[in-house]
């Protein structure tokens, strides 16, 4: 297929949607990114890539860095994490306090703020140096050893987490997180502060688009299994209480971040990763939800 046509013809269908939302502004180093930025990246099954637009520039990842830290607790805890975090679609925003507080301290999902919390605490319980293993462990993922945190971002991540700050010691209150309190965060903000390209992230989760493997490398990233049950959840939980909606209108596993990324994964056929920071009022980027949306009407490929 020609995936090359079909982004430029998408690019140009979309610029009448730029305008029409709002980039994260809840810390200052998020609110200047240029609110027109747009990349795409698609990776396919059998290697080929094709890229539109600022696809090689490094974005704040934010919550599709959820994905990585689920995939780490599943290896290292295995199926016991999920007496600790549900596998429900949340109907709720993405840090809310009210449903960790009903459900006794057992986050919806993993792809909640409450339920990432949980994982990187499963992560930091294992390895001391949980930060360092999970910038390898993307690094690694996307082929590219020059992933780096942004430091200014995770410090703001710190400085105005207050509800993630709050959220930890209700989870620790209710016996469900095992390190302390600043150790998860630490891991936490960074993970969020990650900053990598379309085409890093479309590359990170190829091996998603084919039961666990790196088409490129050949090499066994996660078992077929558990490649199958991380797609399930992005399908439906990757997209906070947007998952409906977009299950609707584009019908492919995703997961999608502040910082305005959203990375899906088509089984058997490729990965997507588009970039567009300014965001619906849920906090999904908009230009990217109407991308995903028309790739995957043109394309006539979806899970369904
Ligand atoms: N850093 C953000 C937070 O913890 C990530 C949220 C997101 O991307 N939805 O609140």
């Amino acid at each position: 297929m020609n995936y090359q046509r079909i982004l430029e013809n998408i690019g140009q269908q979309v610029q009448r949607e730029f305008g029409k939302g709002k980039v994260a502004d809840y810390i200052p180093a998020l609110a200047r990114v240029p609110p027109k930025k747009f990349g795409i990246t698609v990776a396919t099954v059998e290697g080929d890539e094709f890229r539109f637009g600022d696809s090689e520039e490094p974005f704040s990842i934010q919550s599709i860095s959820k994905v990585f830290a689920l995939s780490l607790a599943l290896k290292l805890e295995g199926a016991k994490l999920w007496t600790r975090v549900g596998r429900e679609p949340s109907g709720n925003p993405y840090n809310s306090l009210v449903q960790l507080e009903k459900e006794r301290g057992i986050p919806r999902n993993p792809f909640i703020n409450a339920g990432a919390l949980v994982t990187t605490d499963t992560v930091v319980s294992y390895d001391q140096n949980a930060g360092r293993t999970m910038l390898e462990y993307v690094r690694h993922l996307s082929q590219n050893p020059a992933v780096q945190y942004d430091e200014e971002v995770a410090m703001s991540e710190k400085e105005y987490g207050h509800l993630n700050f709050a959220m930890s010691y209700f989870l620790k209150s209710h016996g469900n997180l095992r390190c302390n309190v600043e150790d998860v965060l630490d891991v936490y903000f960074h993970q969020c502060a990650l900053a990598m390209s379309c085409t890093d992230t479309a590359r990170a989760f190829l091996h998603l688009a084919n039961r666990g493997t790196s088409p490129i490398s050949g090499e066994k990233l996660v078992p077929a299994r558990r490649a199958k049950r991380i797609n399930a959840v992005m399908l439906t939980c990757g997209l906070y209480d947007a998952v409906g909606n977009f299950a609707y209108r584009v019908g492919i596993p995703a997961k999608s971040g502040v910082g305005g990324g959203i990375v899906g994964v088509i089984p058997g056929v490729l990965s997507i990763c588009v970039w567009s920071p300014e965001l619906d009022a849920i906090g999904n980027s908009r230009v990217g939800a109407k991308v995903l949306e028309l790739f995957t009407t043109k394309t006539k490929l979806s899970v369904f």
